[in-house]
């Protein structure tokens, strides 16, 4: 049946990282724009919670009433990958599987959709929208930057091992360390997955990224009018950004609130990596030690290590409600820090801690995410990039808006000793060059919030995407007139 309003389907990959702004998404097509939304996920394991709900953070992380959240079951794919495949193969080999479970979902939808959401990871479902006649868009959740960078990789010659930065056409060069690991690497089968999502980029209607005319003018102008980066992507690249969870301050609970509302305006750092990011034990040991070092308050998120490896003092230190909030951490740290900071088991509410006015400071891994939530609440970042493209977030926030220090060594070569980190807390929170990187926060705050006005970019990208999925209706009522 053809609805009245435009139906969406939108397809997230497996993760919170991914889950998270595929549900912002949904949320402003709703709410602007009266689209129906069906958010479609892919989980990993076969014991993955199929109450959709368990699969969002124990937070009031948006009113799941206002989207259907459906997650697809699983599909065993293990047959198809070898144990040598990595990451990114994986997970292109497990999406494929599921191209027929949301062919089905589809075509059983009370009324067609209309359009077809889909993230980097989920390309190779766009060819279902055709099927269905749909809009396709692919939504990255990161910068223009990286989406430039994406679309030059089939041009790189995969013979020659490249040694420097990378030069994408119209727009600022990825220095080498910055540059994504399998892009310079033949050997790594990662390199072909990524290739494939590139091509298939150009497959889409257009592509969404979570940025904004004033962040970015350069390359999204690039983007459009580059003459060799439009002889390979000739698509409509549309700033939808930045799209982060609105803040709900009732969920920083009592305790939490309470103590970031007795703490001094912008005096408080806090340290997370990420929905996923985890530290070596010894590296952690260092934190934790720059930390106290620096004498500055903090709430730190703290997750299990990645390996067991003994460093460091094993104890189970014990919250308020007894409940274990620390497994590896140098022995005394938190009654030595009793006063100073909060040590949050695994999740805290972070954007609500971002936009209360005690936080100073974001020791983060530089996810587009977290990067983004710290702009839109002006506060500057100590850049600690893990994996994925956090390395050129951290550059492209570093050279354009010059509110992030990186530290000499990059965190994914080598250990970031204690000494460094007390320096890089104790610069970005009580030095002249933090102060200074505080005020150009707010200013990035201001331009972020004027994205959404009437002429802002991000709101003429949602009319235009709004008006493309109408126009789509509208031919579809004209063509089913004329059947009947
Ligand atoms: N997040 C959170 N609490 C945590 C850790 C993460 O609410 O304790 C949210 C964070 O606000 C962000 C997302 O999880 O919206 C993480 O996304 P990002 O792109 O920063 O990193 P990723 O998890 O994809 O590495």
């Amino acid at each position: 049946m053809i609805p009245t309003k435009p139906h969406a389907a939108l397809l997230a990959s497996p993760g919170l990282g991914h889950l998270i702004p595929m549900v912002e998404l949904a949320n402003r097509l709703i709410t602007h724009h009266d689209f129906h939304v069906t958010i479609f996920v892919v989980t990993m394991e076969p014991t993955a919670s199929n109450k959709p709900i368990d699969l969002l953070p124990k937070q009031p992380y948006t009113s799941p009433t206002l989207y259907n959240l459906v997650v697809l079951p699983y599909v065993d794919s293990s047959a198809q990958m070898s144990p040598s495949d990595k990451i990114m193969t994986r997970l292109a080999i497990m999406m494929r599987g599921y191209v027929p479970s949301l062919r089905a979902e589809l075509g059983s939808m009370k009324h067609n959709p209309t359009l077809l959401v889909v993230d980097l990871f989920g390309t190779e479902f766009l060819s279902l929208a055709d099927e269905f006649d749909m809009v396709k868009y692919v939504y990255i959740p990161s910068n223009a930057w990286f989406l430039a960078m994406t679309i030059c990789v089939p041009l790189l010659d995969k013979q020659a091992k490249h040694v420097g930065p990378l030069n994408i056409p119209g727009c600022k060069r990825v220095e080498y360390d910055d540059i994504l690991d399998p892009i310079f690497d033949p050997e790594n089968k990662d390199y072909d997955a990524y290739v494939r999502i590139a091509l298939d980029l150009g497959t889409a209607d257009g592509v969404l990224v979570n940025t904004w005319e004033h962040l970015e003018s350069k390359t999204l102008f690039s983007l459009k009018n580059n003459k060799i980066l439009r002889e390979i992507f000739n698509k409509r690249v549309y700033p939808v950004g930045p799209l982060v969870r609105p803040v709900s301050l009732d969920y920083l609970g009592g305790e939490l609130l309470e103590w970031l509302d007795d703490q001094p305006k912008e005096s408080v750092l806090y340290v997370s990596f990420g929905s996923g990011g985890t530290l070596s034990s010894q590296q952690t040991t260092e934190l934790a030690w720059g930390l106290e070092m620096s004498q500055q308050r903090f709430i730190w998120v703290l997750r299990p290590h990645i390996e067991h490896d003994g460093a460091g003092a094993l104890f189970h230190a014990m919250d308020g409600q007894g409940q274990i909030i620390s497994q590896y951490l140098p022995h005394g740290f938190l009654t030595r820090t009793h006063n100073l900071g909060k040590v949050i088991p695994m999740w805290a509410p972070q954007t609500e801690i971002l936009a209360h006015k005690s936080i100073g400071g974001f020791l983060s891994h530089c996810g587009w995410n977290s990067t983004l939530e710290s702009l839109v609440n002006g506060v500057p970042i100590i850049a600690w990039p893990l994996y994925a493209e956090q390395n050129m977030n951290a550059a492209l926030v570093e050279e354009e808006l010059g509110v992030v220090i990186r530290p000499k060594v990059l965190p994914t070569k080598g250990v970031l000793g204690r000494e460094e980190i007390k320096k890089m807390i104790i610069k970005v929170m009580e030095d002249d060059d933090g102060i200074k990187m505080r005020v150009r926060a707010k200013e990035v705050q201001k331009y972020a919030k004027e994205a959404f006005t009437i002429e802002g970019s991000t709101l003429k990208s949602f009319s235009e995407i709004a008006n493309t999925c109408e126009n789509r209706l509208t031919d579809q009522r004209a063509k089913a007139s004329i059947i009947n």
